[in-house]
């Protein structure tokens, strides 16, 4: 139920795991083994399992689930910025417009130079209007 929020938290650059599919255990065992806060819709998880290291979120909207995150964790705006692949949390490598010739439309790459793509899922991003609306969205939520 979480997952636009963590692909908002990778957009930032944080390593977020996401897997809507884990059990309660599994999840407590990973976050355990791998060091990470949970964060959940699931009041009652922090009881259940006796974890502190987990922030409970009040909203539905990922855009205020963000500000509780941020909020919570006292997170800056990040240098890291789109360093992250949205979709699976691999961190970004350059890429010249020759490696994204078959993934790119030729409208963007007459005026786009610059790609990173995902070494894991292939995914290829590049700057153009969603990165605009994704920084102002992000620029009300730091400034609130
Ligand atoms: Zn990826």
């Amino acid at each position: 139920m979480l997952g636009r929020l963590a692909r908002w938290l990778r957009t930032l650059g944080f390593d977020t795991a996401y897997d809507d599919a884990i059990t309660d255990e599994e999840l407590v065992r990973r976050a355990f083994e791998e060091r990470r806060y949970i964060v959940t819709r699931d009041r009652q998880l922090p009881e259940q399992w006796r974890m502190s290291n987990c922030l409970v979120l009040e909203s539905d909207a990922p855009v205020d689930q963000l500000r509780e995150v941020v909020v919570h964790f006292g997170l800056e705006p990040s240098d890291r910025l789109f360093t992250r692949c949205r979709i699976c949390n691999a961190e970004l490598v350059p890429a010249t417009s020759e490696e994204v010739e078959a993934q790119v439309p030729a409208s963007v790459r007459e005026h786009q130079t610059d790609f990173v793509r995902c070494p894991n899922c292939r995914r290829v991003y590049w700057e153009g209007s969603h990165t605009e609306r994704m920084l102002s969205v992000l620029a009300r939520v730091f400034e609130s």
